[in-house]
């Protein structure tokens, strides 16, 4: 491209010079061809009227006297100057009187009498006819015919002094042109060049050199200051870079250190999260244990038929009952909040009719709020054709918090009322519980959600442990919902709770949300039936409440064994019908012995129920996960202890009472 730029200006101004130099001269050439090729013609006019002047004038007396050799003789003098070819004196009448040719003329050139003085004037031939006169009159006409060698051959010259002339400017501009050239086209080339070189290697500290101080210097002038500028702003671009760069390496630096902070703090919170729930689910279980024995025998005592509780002792077993029942709940409690608090937590939101859902939790409350002489409210066709998202256990836990609540924190004979409402954007649903309880501060009504915080309730009898509202709020938001919360000091409070709106149910959702329960309460079993249990138990206190328990059970034999290894024997000698199986031991845990009992023969098929006070949910299906044919918790409750055994044998199994 470089190349071809270049070589086109020099072409182009070579050719501009010779051209115009060229035209220039041509031009001049044939104005003085020309101007020679007039001169010449009327110099040759001039002369030969002259001659043919001073011819006729010699002739005019051959005329008069009509002596025709006389003016034969006079035009024979014209055979002197050799350009006369012809020449011809007529009479008056205008025929031939005399004539003379050069011997290189054409024959009968004279047979007429011209008209005019100048009868032709052609490159080869002057014709010029004159009058002959005397005494003013026309006595006969004088004609000369003169070739034209000497205008052919002017021409002749003249185009070749053009011709030279030509081609010697033509070489002298070409040698000029290519002089200037230098002078004009190498400062353009020169800034092509720095423009090229600029562009190409973005260098803006190069600079054109001046060579000149006309258009083409003030051009390179302005270049340069346009490169200044450039290179200017070229600086102060590249400093805002480099500090930016600066920048962005100190915060990523900054960032970097941040984030391996954020990881080690997640690692170590990670960690304290385990080990916070490791710890949890240790004091679970080490509490639950003692409360095994604790609630166990105190329900025992309470039920014994044969050495019957006097009236304050029932009290007092009422009361172990009743404290116990709380400091469970209250372990409960604490560990769903932990477990939602670490994440372990979660929830299966499905489709679900809220009117079976309230119809449960309503079932299960009335007694209380009939105990507290508390009008419970609730219009069940509110509820038609009303479908929820959510997991129906987690929603059934809210509301009966909330019922619960409104229930316990309110006037004698007070009312809670359930509202059911489809939000505006009709996306979800909303319950409200309105009771007419004493009402909340509005300065206290943040602090509800609080954990442990129980307002002013810890000050009265009214029992609670403060955490109920903090797992709602969080269950409710892990549903896609929320719980709100407005009340008025003496008028009541009404916490309301929205979720997702859901879709009608399909059969199958509709059998699952009540499975049939085996029901085996108050059903008589043969006397002759007999069932021999094996007790693998560690823990001597739950050992003895186990005993005491089947001890009133006529078709319950029970071994036992303190250690898993002992047990394992004695399984594989009695091939008892059952197993019941503490998991937490020495030596050996329940699952190992389990594993055991699965690889003997002799003990492979006897149902194997976990008895443990491990009461998470992910300890319970982990057991039923390795194989355990069910799981009970401690705090052993009788009743459901027998429920379990009959339902795992497939055999009603009754309590002496
Ligand atoms: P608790 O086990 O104490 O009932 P909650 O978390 O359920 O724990 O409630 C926290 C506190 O909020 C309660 O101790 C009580 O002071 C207050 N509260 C909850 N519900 C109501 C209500 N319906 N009316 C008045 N106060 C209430």
């Amino acid at each position: 491209m470089k190349f071809i730029t270049d070589v086109s200006i020099q072409k182009k101004l070579i050719r501009v010079i010779m051209l115009t130099s060229g035209i220039a001269l041509a031009l001049a050439c044939v104005l003085f061809a020309i101007y020679n090729f007039t001169m010449f013609r009327i110099g040759e006019v001039r002369e030969l009227t002259s001659l043919a002047e001073i011819v006729g004038n010699n002739s005019s007396a051959a005329l008069v006297f009509d002596d025709s050799q006389t003016a034969k003789d006079v035009l024979s003098s014209l055979q002197m100057d050799d350009r006369i070819e012809a020449a011809a004196v007529y009479d008056k009448t205008g025929k031939i009187f005399a004539s003379f040719n050069s011997n290189h003329s054409e024959a009968n050139v004279f047979l007429s009498k011209p008209n005019s003085s100048v009868n032709s004037f052609t490159l080869q031939k002057l014709d010029i006819a004159l009058p002959i006169q005397l005494h003013e009159e026309t006595i006969g006409t004088i004609r000369i015919i003169s070739h034209q060698k000497s205008l052919i051959k002017l021409l002749g010259e003249n185009g070749l002094i053009v011709f030279l002339v030509l081609i010697v400017s033509s070489i002298v501009a070409y040698l000029v042109s290519k002089k200037l050239e230098s002078m004009i086209s190498s400062p353009i080339l020169h800034l092509s060049d720095k423009v090229s070189q600029v562009s190409n290697n973005r260098d803006y500290s190069i600079r054109a050199t001046k060579t000149t101080q006309d258009e083409m210097g003030n051009l390179i002038d302005r270049f340069n200051e346009m490169l200044d500028r450039i290179q200017e702003q070229e600086i102060a671009l590249q400093g805002a870079n480099d500090r930016l760069e600066d920048q962005v390496e100190e915060r990523t630096a900054k960032l970097k250190t941040a984030i391996s902070d954020a990881e080690r703090a997640k690692i170590e919170a990670e960690k304290a999260n385990q080990a916070k729930s490791e710890f949890l689910s240790r004091m679970s279980h080490e509490l639950r244990t003692p409360m095994n024995a604790i609630l166990g025998f105190t329900q025992m005592m309470l039920k014994d038929t044969q050495n019957p509780l006097n009236e304050i002792h029932q009290t007092d077993a009422n009361h172990i009952i009743k404290a116990g029942k709380h400091l469970l709940e209250l372990i409960n409690e604490i560990l769903d909040l932990s477990r939602i608090e670490s994440g372990q937590f979660s929830v299966s939101n499905q489709n679900r009719h809220l009117g079976d859902i309230m119809e449960e939790v309503l079932e299960i409350i009335h007694p209380t709020a009939k105990k507290h002489k508390i009008q419970l409210t609730c219009d069940m066709d509110q509820f038609q054709n009303i479908y929820v998202f959510a997991d129906s256990v987690r929603l059934k836990q809210v509301i009966f918090n909330l019922l619960s609540n409104g229930i316990k924190y309110n006037n004698p004979d007070g009312s809670v009322k359930v509202i059911q409402e489809i939000t505006r954007d009709k996306q979800a649903v909303k319950l409200k519980f309105i009771d007419t309880g004493p009402g909340i501060p509005s300065d206290k009504l943040k602090d509800i959600f609080e954990p442990f915080n129980r307002l002013e309730a810890d000050k009265t009898a009214i029992e609670g442990t403060g955490i109920g509202l903090s797992i709602c709020e969080k269950l409710m938001e892990m549903m896609g919902g929320n719980l709100k919360v407005e009340s008025a000091v003496g008028v009541g409070s009404e916490f309301s709770i929205e979720m997702p709106i859901g879709k009608p149910l399909k059969n199958e959702d509709k059998v699952k949300l009540s499975p049939q329960e085996p029901e085996f309460k108050n059903v008589e079993i043969s006397d002759n039936c007999s069932i021999l249990a094996l007790y693998i138990e560690d823990n001597i206190d739950n050992l003895a409440l186990v005993q005491r328990i089947v001890s009133d059970i006529p078709a319950i034999k029970l071994i036992s064994a303190p250690r898993a290894k002992l047990g394992i024997e004695l399984a594989k000698a009695h091939r008892p019908n059952i197993v019941l199986m503490d998991i937490n031991m020495p030596e050996m845990d329940g699952f190992q012995a389990l594993k055991q009992l699965q690889l003997l023969e002799e003990t492979n098929d006897i149902p194997v129920i976990a008895v443990s006070a491990n009461a998470m949910e992910k300890d319970i299906e982990k057991a039923k996960q390795a194989g355990f044919n069910n799981y009970i918790t401690k705090p052993i409750e009788i009743h459901n202890f027998i429920s379990v055994i009959s339902q795992t044998l497939g055999k009603q199994v009754k309590i002496t009472q």
